[in-house]
């Protein structure tokens, strides 16, 4: 029987902890008594720095009850490094991690059958959303929008899956190898590889509480994929300098085959149009290889991506 661990971010949510535990712990006790998974496993809630009561609740929780730890990160990081610190911590405690958000808009329901095809052999289990009919019209719009981006950048991501996803320690310990310091762990996990397999769940809506994913940070958080999967910025930038330089000399060979047969210059405009074109075509390109060269700048110093506080086991 395996021992299964569930990774659970963290972050002000105060509001939704004591049901969460509820609908968690009576998931476990049917895995636990259907013997799929063994009577050590356990529920881990990670505070990452939360500035409300959420860490005391998980005190309270983990005293009351045998089956839920709680990690605490030494300060607010963000989604994806906390959920990479939990699962750099669990993965010696367990035969595998399914990582989960505390608000449980992602179905438990489907933990049963990402436990199944881990019997079957699979190292990594994808938890794929089948529609998005609770997420409002624009939530869906960009995040499908990031998908499609995201792909045609040429990153690696599994259509509609986000952190949802069962890990085996074997999968855990392979992406441990993973040493950069911008994480965009839905793009890294494929790279691990070995066998793998989604499952599908219905997105439900956050019970209480609000989303802690506000436009600016879902923005960052697809400017960070992008930058993180792919250079292919980078080069789309190189050809498109490429394309305007050939135009130009088209142009200016136009501009001189015209002068010569007589025809006055008459074109403020058009080289004002053209100027502030270059200009900003020029400080954007400047402005893409400088994220990337801060991307370096980050890797090199080797800061930690996540530094644990507390472990109450
Ligand atoms: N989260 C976190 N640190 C942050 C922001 C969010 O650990 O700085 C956690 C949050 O507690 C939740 C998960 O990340 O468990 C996803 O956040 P949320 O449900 O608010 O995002 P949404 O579902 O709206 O995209
Ligand atoms: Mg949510």
């Amino acid at each position: 029987m395996m021992t299964l661990y569930l990774a659970v971010p963290c972050y002000n949510e105060e509001a939704v902890l004591q049901d969460t535990t509820i609908k968690l712990l009576k998931k476990y006790k049917q895995l636990i008594t259907e013997k799929k998974i063994s009577d050590e496993s356990r529920i881990v809630y990670i505070d990452d720095g939360s500035k409300d009561k959420t860490w005391e609740i998980i005190s309270a929780l983990h005293e009351a009850n045998p089956y839920i730890l709680g990690l605490k990160m030494s300060r607010n990081r963000g989604h994806q490094n906390t959920l990479y610190g939990g699962l750099m911590t669990l993965k010696d405690h367990a035969d595998a991690v399914i990582s989960i958000d505390a608000d449980l808009q992602d179905d438990i329901n489907a933990i049963d059958e990402m436990v199944d095809k881990y019997y079957q052999g699979c190292d990594i289990v994808y938890g794929v959303r089948k529609q998005r009919t609770t997420d409002t019209f624009f939530k869906r719009f960009t995040a499908e929008s990031f998908y499609k981006i995201l792909e045609a950048m040429g990153g690696e991501v599994i259509y509609n899956h986000a952190d949802f996803r069962l890990m085996s320690k074997r999968a855990l310990d392979a992406f441990a190898e993973f040493k950069e310091v911008n994480l965009f762990l839905r793009g890294m996990v494929p790279m691990v590889g070995f066998k793998s397999d989604t499952v599908e769940y219905e997105r439900l809506e956050r019970t209480a509480g609000e989303s802690k994913y506000p436009l600016t940070k879902m923005l960052a958080l697809a400017w960070q994929g992008i930058t993180s999967l792919s250079i292919k910025p980078i080069r789309m930038i190189m050809w498109l300098g490429i394309i305007i330089f050939l135009l130009a000399l088209i142009f200016g060979i136009y501009t001189l085959i015209t002068f010569f047969c007589g025809a006055t210059v008459s074109g403020w405009a058009s080289i004002f149009i053209s100027v502030w074109a270059l200009g900003g075509l020029q400080l954007f390109a400047i402005g893409v290889i400088g994220e990337y060269l801060g991307k370096v700048y980050l890797e090199t110093k080797h800061r930690p991506r996540y530094i644990v506080d507390k472990f109450l086991q």
